[in-house]
């Protein structure tokens, strides 16, 4: 079992079948299972994306890094949500944002990103990486460094990294375990490629699966065997 992980949940994942939104249903679910890991002492971050509300490379007729901003906002949104499913649940939680907005969260820094996990409180990192052309999943691999995450668990809305995109290719195999340099040099979709080669220098391991099964975020945490490990 490790002892301090990131997840980090596609925006699509809180939406549920609605594809866009917050569905509560879906994110009760996913939180259910974070206070799992909560109650057996795990440390967690959390990043959640914003692609249930807005992408920015997504074509909105708009100025890229108006777009991005966007985007970043909405994984505001979606963070603001997690924690309060958290609460609800009884798991202190706390979400730090890296676009300053006192009044809505606390700014993000590694100091207090220690701090609340050693106090046992989930730690939601939102606003992404603060910076336009990043993504999520950039800030997830940056935030795991910085936390010294032993793991990122990447939830999905596939059940892992595969030879090609299923839904095109039937012949498309999935990898039970996969190097970063072939994840890289292939193209593969595990995260994206900046993200991969961050957690590549770092030597940070990715577990790949699918959010459809809530219950994978908690074997994932255990170290078992699903989805796809990425080292
Ligand atoms: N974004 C950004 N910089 C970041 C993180 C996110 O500009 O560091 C913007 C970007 O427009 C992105 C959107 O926020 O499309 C939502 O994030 P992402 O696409 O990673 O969400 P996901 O696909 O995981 O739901």
């Amino acid at each position: 079992m490790y002892k301090r992980v990131l997840l980090k949940i596609s925006g699509e994942a809180l939406a549920g079948e609605n594809k866009h939104g917050i569905d509560p249903i879906s994110i009760g679910n996913i939180c259910d299972r974070i206070k799992i890991l909560h109650d057996k002492g795990i440390e967690i971050g959390v990043v959640v994306g914003g692609g249930n509300f807005w992408r920015g490379r997504d074509d909105h007729d708009m100025e890229r890094t108006t777009s991005d901003y966007i985007g970043m906002l909405s994984t505001v949104m979606n963070s603001l949500a997690v924690r309060d499913a958290l609460e609800k649940r009884g798991v202190e939680a706390v979400v730090l944002t890296a676009i300053q907005m006192n009044v809505v969260a606390e700014s993000y820094t590694k100091r207090n990103t220690e701090k609340y996990l050693k106090e046992g409180k989930v730690v939601i990192f939102s606003a992404g990486t603060g910076h336009p052309y990043f993504s999520t999943d950039t800030c997830a691999a940056l935030r795991a460094c910085e936390m010294n995450a032993e793991v990122i668990l990447v939830a999905k809305t596939i059940d892992g990294v595969y030879s090609a995109d299923p839904k095109i290719d039937k012949d498309a195999v999935k990898y039970d375990t996969i190097t970063y340099s072939e994840v890289l040099k292939k193209n593969l979709q595990a995260m994206d490629s900046a993200s991969t080669a961050i957690c590549m220098e770092n030597n940070i391991p990715l577990v790949v699966f699918s959010i459809f099964e809530p219950d994978n975020i908690v074997k994932a945490a255990e170290g078992k065997n699903i989805g796809t490990l990425v080292k």
